[in-house]
């Protein structure tokens, strides 16, 4: 097939997530067709080889074109390429990954559900949040607290838990039992004259005065990302976490930690929960559980909520909750050959010190430009936020399309970043294997695209 034919049949048949519709229609989106991929570099069938320092969507954690894994899958697919895990059934490998998820997950935590997509497992948990507090006899325990910029999926659930508008207008989003809080957004939330722990005790406070308002007894779970991801890649402000966490003890309101991005260390430890002070009750698992080779997610629980969910069973039969494809035994494979090479090759230390170096080095290069408000990240997440007024803050006219031109000039010197969805925000999320050569490709592509765009 030619580049021609394949793009044409793209245009007239395939209707893309989160793509601006009509402009793919019309061939004006700024979509490659992707051909091959190793380590940290993707190639296109336009022969474009590019630093992919995003990982795709923050998935692929150990790198493209990891034969151990291939090799895993075609193995797994040969000898059994399917069964289902209703009524107790597993195969070696989903066994396997389960016991290998739990040895790595937080000693409070008990058991992994396998889904296939971060959305699902959202789904997943809010279900068995409910299953929970029906079994303990409070069915009115059923909001959900979420928070403006979070990214939680696209589901009618998940996508009301998100916090951000775009993934709300026009699908009548969010649910009834879904409320948003503070967004721990330092930068861009905080009056000028808030320390970071000022404002986190503000975003405590706001979370107590919705839950006061709305009723504790009304109040189930708060889901939060440890740190921000989609919402901007924003790292908590100082004190975040140990002001919210009493509030959430105090009126009896589960934890569900969303570690999507930041479980299998992007954040230079394994999960970023206990590093934060955090003891989740649900904890939310994809992407670099498989690294993206096959789809799968999972929805931790821990003992405290697997004690109830064991009695709910006894009372009223089998859990009815569960997809065809819980625990895929190809999902299940990749996930057991990724685990291994995550620890083999040491990437988690490799993020958590690559990552640093490229924040590091990022805000050098450009955090005098007059255009850049603020160089931030943690671990193998780092965001350069841009400003049409660095003393107001103010953004660029979304017409001007500023971050998506400095993306796109950013791919002319080989190297992918993301315009984050919401706000003038340059995203990186690399490969955790990414070396520090690569690092310094990926800043010297932004200062000059940074210059180019805007001067
Ligand atoms: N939760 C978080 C924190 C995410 O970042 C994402 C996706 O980016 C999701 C959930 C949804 O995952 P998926 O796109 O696999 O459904």
């Amino acid at each position: 097939l030619t580049n021609d034919q394949l793009a044409k049949w793209d245009r007239d048949h395939f209707l893309h997530p989160s793509t601006h519709l009509a402009q793919h229609a019309r061939g004006e989106a700024p979509g490659r067709i992707i051909q091959t991929a190793e380590g940290c570099y993707i190639t296109d069938r336009d022969g474009n080889r590019l630093l992919d320092a995003f990982a795709g969507l923050y998935c692929v954690n150990i790198g493209y074109g990891r034969k151990e894994v291939a090799e895993a899958i075609a193995a797994q697919a040969h000898e059994l390429a399917y069964y289902h895990a209703y009524m107790g059934h597993g195969t070696e490998a989903s066994i396997t990954l389960a016991r290998m998820v739990m040895e790595r997950a937080p000693s409070h935590m008990s058991r992994v559900f396998f889904g296939q997509g971060g959305s699902d497992a959202n789904e997943t948990n809010v279900k068995l949040v409910w299953y929970y507090n029906n079994i303990l006899g409070r069915p009115q325990k059923k909001k959900i607290i979420s928070r403006w910029r979070a990214y939680h999926g696209s589901g009618l659930m998940s996508g009301s838990l998100t916090g951000l508008s775009l993934f709300h207008k026009k699908f009548d989003l969010p649910l009834d039992t879904v409320r948003h809080t503070t967004s721990p957004y330092y930068y861009r939330r905080a009056d000028a004259s808030q320390t970071e722990e000022q404002f986190s005790a503000q975003c405590a406070a706001d979370l107590e005065a919705l839950i006061e308002a709305e009723g504790a007894d009304t109040i189930a779970a708060f889901i939060a990302e440890p740190m921000l991801g989609t919402g901007g890649i924003v790292p908590p402000p100082k004190g975040y976490w140990a002001a919210i966490t009493p509030i959430l003890e105090k009126h009896d309101i589960l934890l569900i930690a969303d570690e999507v991005i930041t479980g299998f260390g992007r954040l230079g430890e394994m999960f970023a929960s206990p590093s934060y002070g955090l003891k989740p009750d649900v904890m939310t698992i994809a992407k670099g559980l498989t690294s993206a080779y096959a789809p799968l997610s999972g929805s931790i629980v821990s003992d405290k909520v697997w004690r109830v969910l064991e009695q709910g069973t006894d009372e009223n039969g089998p859990l009815g909750h569960g997809w065809t494809y819980s625990a895929h035994p190809i999902g299940a494979a990749a996930g057991v050959a990724n685990l291994r090479l995550l620890d083999s090759l040491g990437l988690v230390r490799n993020a958590g010190e690559v990552g640093a170096y490229l924040t590091r080095t990022m805000a050098e290069a450009v955090a005098a430009h007059p255009h850049v408000g603020e160089v931030r990240g943690a671990g193998m997440l780092t965001a350069v936020e841009l400003v049409a007024d660095r003393d107001t803050r103010a953004g660029f006219d979304p017409a001007d399309k500023v971050v998506p031109r400095i993306v796109a000039a950013m791919g002319r010197r080989g190297v992918i970043a993301r315009a984050m969805p919401q706000g003038d925000i340059l995203g990186y999320a690399p490969p955790l294997c990414l070396t520090r050569a690569e690092a310094d490709t990926v800043v010297a592509a932004t200062a000059d695209s940074l210059a180019e765009i805007l001067g």
